[in-house]
């Protein structure tokens, strides 16, 4: 039985703080409204999997009670996924490595899953109904709890060797001094730019005693990303300069990513990216300093995503594609592109 084109595929984006649901339609809207949650955890601080499945379960029965033909299940990871297997190989944010996400969800549900990388989820969903509707090429940066990308290039997504193209992120800039990162290595860019780092440099301006407003938005004595935009909004010169030092990092790196690849478009999400949207017209501005061609400086534009949550959407256009209901050849080449059925494989095994 194959699911009939009608039937909304249920997306579930998951990502380091909250779980989110909707019904997505084959022309990318939304059934109803999208529901959160906050991403339980362990004692141990690992993501809580059964209290995820949890969560899900509710939502999986009202769309599979209101399908007309098989319920699908569309979902974004905020980790590096393995497209095939749908198996979660390191998500630093829950503390998984190489569990086996995409299988353990379709067995528990007994539904076809499909299961990718939060970033390719966005770029495939901007791709399809988004800013990158019509581009051949472009690429998603997202700046929230990470900071990385992934890339659509020749009109179809590209996932490089074994998948993990995009991790611009994980560029080293300074390896000597630079703070330990989630990938294992030290001094990424991501160690610079991402919420945590503007976080932490807020952190020791407060604790130099540099700014009385970061100082009176500390809570328990902590500075978190929001505080530090906050701080800017107060009139902070100390907070402007952090973030300041972020956006330049971001369009050295982000140039880089031009210049390689000649892209005329990148498209920005991420919580940071939505905390403080001035920061894109920002990055807009200040990369063409790090342009070499003149094509580039005239052409290039750096866009907000085009949904609040692009990776959800792209949870529901995977799964659309996959089922050639959107063109199947916006996938990734020399991949094999089917939705998991783990509970079907378990039984004739
Ligand atoms: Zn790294």
């Amino acid at each position: 039985m194959s699911a009939a084109p009608a039937d909304p595929v249920l997306a579930v984006d998951i990502g380091g703080t909250s779980l989110r649901l909707g019904l997505i339609n084959a022309e990318g809207r939304l059934l109803g409204e999208i529901a959160r949650y906050a991403v339980p955890f362990t004692d141990d601080g690992a993501g809580d999997l059964e209290g995820i499945l949890a969560l899900m379960a509710p939502h999986v029965e009202r769309a599979r009670d209101a399908a007309s033909g098989e319920l699908s299940v569309g979902i974004s990871l905020c980790g590096n996924v393995d497209l095939e297997s749908g198996d979660a190989i390191l998500v630093p944010n829950l503390g998984w490595r190489d569990l086996p996400f995409g299988a353990l969800v379709s067995q528990r549900f007994e539904l076809p899953v499909c299961v990718a990388t939060d970033v390719r989820q966005a770029v495939l969903a901007e791709a399809v109904w988004g800013a990158g509707a019509g581009e051949r090429n472009f690429a998603w940066a997202t700046v929230g709890t990470g900071y990385g990308g992934y890339l659509f290039l020749n009109g179809r997504l590209y996932g490089g060797a074994h998948g993990f193209a995009g991790n611009f992120g994980h560029t080293t800039y300074d390896e000597i001094n630079g703070h330990a990162c989630g990938c294992g290595r030290r001094g990424c860019f991501e160690t610079y730019v991402a919420g945590p780092a503007i976080a932490r440099a807020g952190q020791l301006a407060h604790e130099a005693g540099r700014s009385l407003i970061l100082s009176s938005l500390a809570s328990g004595g902590t500075i978190s990303t929001r505080a530090v935009f906050r701080a800017i909004e107060l009139g902070d010169p100390v907070a402007a300069q952090i973030v300041d030092d972020a956006i330049r990092l971001i369009c050295i790196n982000l140039g880089g990513v031009v210049n390689l690849l000649d892209i005329n478009l990148i498209v920005m999400g991420g919580g940071v990216a939505k905390a403080a949207p001035w920061l894109v017209e920002r990055v807009n501005e200040r990369i063409r300093a790090y342009l070499m061609t003149a094509e580039a400086q005239r052409e290039l534009r750096v866009t907000r995503e085009s949904t609040a949550n692009a990776a959800l959407w792209g949870a529901a256009a995977h799964v659309y594609a996959v089922q050639g209901i959107l063109p199947r050849d916006i996938l990734e080449s020399g991949r094999t592109h089917r939705a998991i059925r783990s509970w079907q494989t378990a039984a004739s095994s």
